[in-house]
């Protein structure tokens, strides 16, 4: 019998072959040990050292998996260090195309770190077929996608993009972190790698930093296997633990909380004091079709742009609902800056090509009462 995602993740991912076979605990175990005893001389156990495996992370990984529709997940310390990890099946001479509107950390990582190691890049809007097409060179290995991406909420319609990189005989990684595996399943759009800070929605709230990565390919999966367990950013059994209890409630938090940023977006739309709205659930959005095409949620973030009348300062200080902090995905709103916040690492000069100017902010819609949400922004709006 197949099963819905949504059933999955309130199971934790309990699924055949991965119920706690000792006692039937509805919670997995926390196996806090990094060596284990191994019986006999010439014949080892499944696990001899935890960063190659632990049963915890074993669980996450199979969760994670399963809800992607993966044959292989791999959960690291962070978004950064699956991202990274999955990069460096990249190779000296290797040329990657990547979209222009990818999270500021992995700019940072592709622009500084990659180069050193003379893998190189060349960014391209993902919005743009031709565009795309005329970045890809011989040597291109990889096309990197992030959908919707941060912070303007840009879509890249995925099956074309895989075409295109088929065509070419590359492979095509998607930061899945906005949608999550409930609404947006790219291994099934024919993506290869899809990966996921973790510390966002899947946890949801705000405790832990942690990253995901899923195949369904063999040899994707050996290697993304080697990596993990050479480059050795593995998450720790504990953090495994409480990810998987954040899966458990991801179906009726991200439910609510799109819910209320569907209502938030059409109240921003409609304001007199808002230059614009970034939400790929108003007809408005260029990218509303290819979305809709692509997902099942328009998701539970927002940017804004506040008019030139608006006193920026003030309008966070009047704020008393959302936390204003970096990061998103969690069950309280997060108010964030991209110009200061998520996008720091930029050069402003980026900045301002990509529109992410100083007026623009960023919501994370939580699960507080959504008169409560509208209200606090109505009356941080008013004169
Ligand atoms: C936060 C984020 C990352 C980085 O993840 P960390 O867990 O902070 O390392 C990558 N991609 C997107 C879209 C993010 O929002």
């Amino acid at each position: 019998m197949t099963r819905s995602n949504e059933t999955t993740l309130a199971h934790g991912g309990n699924h055949q072959g991965y119920t706690e076979k000792h006692t039937g605990a509805v919670n997995p175990p926390i196996y806090v040990s990094s060596t284990y005893h191994q019986q006999q001389l010439n014949q080892f156990g499944d696990y001899d050292y935890s960063r190659s495996g632990n049963p915890t992370r074993d669980q996450l990984e199979a969760a994670i998996a399963k809800l992607e529709n993966g044959i292989a997940g791999f959960a690291f310390s962070s978004g950064m260090a699956a991202i990274s990890s999955a990069l460096l099946l990249l190779k000296s001479g290797d040329h990657i195309v990547i979209t222009k509107d990818v999270y500021g950390g992995t700019f940072r990582f592709v622009t500084q770190l990659l180069t050193q190691f003379s893998i190189e890049h060349t960014f391209v809007d993902m919005t743009q077929q031709e565009e795309i097409e005329k970045a890809i060179q011989p040597n291109t290995k990889v096309i990197y996608m992030e959908t919707p991406a941060n912070p303007l909420l840009q879509i890249t319609d995925i099956e074309q993009v895989v075409q295109l990189a088929k065509e070419h005989g590359c492979l095509t990684f998607l930061d899945n972190t906005f949608m999550t595996p409930l609404h947006q399943q790219p291994l099934d759009l024919g993506v290869d790698i899809v990966l996921h800070s973790a510390t966002k929605f899947l946890s949801g709230h705000s405790d832990i930093v942690a990253g995901l990565a899923v195949t369904k390919k063999e040899d994707l999966a050996t290697k993304l296997k080697f990596v993990q367990n050479t480059y050795g950013a593995i998450l720790g059994a504990k953090d495994c633990y409480q990810l998987l209890q954040g899966m458990k409630t991801l179906e009726p938090r991200f439910s609510k909380s799109a819910a209320t940023a569907e209502q938030l977006a059409a109240f921003f739309d409609s304001h007199d004091q808002i230059e614009q709205v970034y939400y790929p659930g108003l007809a408005s959005h260029p990218g509303a079709e290819i979305h809709a095409k692509q997902s099942t949620s328009s998701g539970a973030v927002l940017s804004f742009k506040l008019k030139e009348t608006v006193d920026a300062k003030q309008f966070v200080e009047k704020l008393s609902i959302p936390v204003f902090a970096v990061s998103l995905g969690a069950v309280e709103s997060i108010l964030s800056h991209p110009a200061t916040m998520s996008h720091a690492a930029m050069p402003s000069t980026e900045r301002e090509a990509r529109g992410i100017s100083d007026r623009l902010f960023r919501l994370s819609v939580g699960i507080e009462n959504e008169e409560d949400l509208l209200q606090d922004f109505q009356q941080a709006l008013s004169k």
